[in-house]
């Protein structure tokens, strides 16, 4: 399979913290003689989160000496003018009473903990709304750094594996937190979600066109060396490669992040049952990739098959695939360059707060953003205009906020 030579992440070479996890790797062995091949997804389900070996269960990879660095590590400004989009969002929703802010794969904690800050600046704003944090983390190990970093070590793991709620505890400022291994655990509730680099994470399945029809990719043992994985192509059609596919589909060679699909479902049914809004950023395309698979360790590209749980794996996210699964119920934007996001959302004036290479680079990464809405409202996020002022960009709502305040980026101070 042809990869990509992009690279997702940057970043020298660095030295490389993990070891190799052959467990993992006798783990899908087994597997594989028992069953015969695995699909891709299921070989990414695996090698990401087998609760006991996976690589997000097991490792702590973000940051220069891990495997990859992001956004939010880079710099406090995304986590920052995500705030300030969240708090936008829940004004234009009428100013509920109660705000769950939801994070999905929280890395380290640092946006949830930057946007936070942008919260406490506007707690005037916020008066007396209940606000909590909802954390949808599938790795014990990120759940402690995300605790230690939020909650400053006051949290609480839950006794019994069974409850849903698995680690709660509370900010310094007293906002309580909580964190699932499911987005489905979290409470109903008016919530405003965010998604950074977590779809990216979710199985694939992987489809190429032959002269039989569709046919899906799968991962199965190396007859010439047993201790090696290799890809083949399932020689009749499977239940994914049946069901998957668009009748329409053009491309020789298709991914599709079914898991990814249903995850945007749910969010679709909350925002329409309880209101809200979700903002999903990752590496992606609109429909047009093709083999975009791969593996990356210690900033370096790196074999998707080889010695599996070592390295990380991701996909470009196709946004049309999810905005097809969000259904007509919610109104979908974007995407749009993470470029052209933060410049709306006021890059340019916090820049000149506090200027930094690490905030240029967040500027021109190559990702793209897309906001999920219900639909009814109609509302818009907040653009940033030129002469400085946050403004609604939805003019038949203007007079319903012409007494609120607005605030500028300028306006708030930041640490
Ligand atoms: N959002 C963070 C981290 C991105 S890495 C950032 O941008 O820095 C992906 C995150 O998603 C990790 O926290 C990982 O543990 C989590 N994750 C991956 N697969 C998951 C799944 N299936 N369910 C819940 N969390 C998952």
């Amino acid at each position: 399979l042809h990869l990509p030579l992009r690279r997702r992440r940057f970043l020298p070479p660095v030295r490389c913290l993990q070891k190799s996890q052959p467990s993992l790797l006798r783990h899908l062995t087994s597997k594989l003689k028992a069953t015969g091949p695995i699909t891709v997804a299921e070989y990414m389900r695996e090698v990401l989160t087998n609760p006991v070996a996976g690589y997000y269960v097991r490792n702590n990879m973000l940051g220069p000496d891990g495997d990859f660095i992001t956004s939010p590590e880079i710099s406090q400004i995304f986590g920052e003018l995500l705030g300030v989009w969240i708090i936008s969002e829940w004004m234009g929703a009428g100013r509920p009473k109660q705000l769950q802010l939801v994070e999905l794969g929280p890395g380290k904690g640092s946006l949830a903990s930057d946007v936070l800050r942008v919260f406490s600046q506007l707690r005037s704003v916020l008066g007396e709304t209940s606000v909590s944090l909802h954390l949808v983390e599938v790795s014990p190990a990120l759940s402690l750094i995300q605790a230690q970093n939020l909650t400053r070590d006051c949290s609480q793991e839950a006794v019994s594996e069974d409850e849903l709620v698995y680690r709660r505890g509370t900010t310094a400022a007293g906002l309580p937190v909580f964190w699932y291994r499911r987005l489905d655990d979290v409470p109903a509730g008016f919530s405003i979600c965010v998604a950074h680099e977590f779809f990216d994470a979710l199985p694939i399945h992987k489809f190429q066109r032959t002269q039989k029809g569709w046919r899906e990719v799968m991962v199965d043992i190396d007859p010439d060396k047993p201790d090696k994985l290799r890809f083949v192509v399932a020689p009749s059609p499977t239940m994914a490669s049946s069901t998957l596919i668009q009748a329409d589909e053009r491309r020789d060679h298709v991914e599709v992040c079914a898991e990814g699909g249903s995850v945007v479902q749910q969010l679709s049914r909350r925002i329409t049952e309880d209101g809200g809004a979700a903002l999903i950023a990752d590496y992606g395309h609109d429909g047009t990739k093709t083999d975009t698979f791969r593996s990356f360790k210690g900033h370096q590209l790196h074999d998707v098959l080889s010695n599996p749980g070592s390295a990380d794996l991701t996909a470009d996210v196709d946004f049309s695939y999810l905005r097809r699964k969000a259904g007509g119920g919610v109104a979908c934007l974007g995407p749009v360059s993470q470029r052209t996001f933060l410049k709306n959302m006021g890059i340019d004036t916090r820049m000149q707060v506090n200027i930094s290479i690490r905030s240029k680079t967040i500027y021109s990464q190559d990702m793209f953003v897309s906001r999920v809405f219900y639909l009814e409202s109609q509302r818009t996020t907040f653009l940033y205009t030129a002469s400085g002022d946050l403004r609604r960009k939805n003019h038949r709502l203007k007079s319903a906020i012409s007494a609120e305040k607005v605030y500028k980026v300028s306006d708030l101070v930041f640490n």
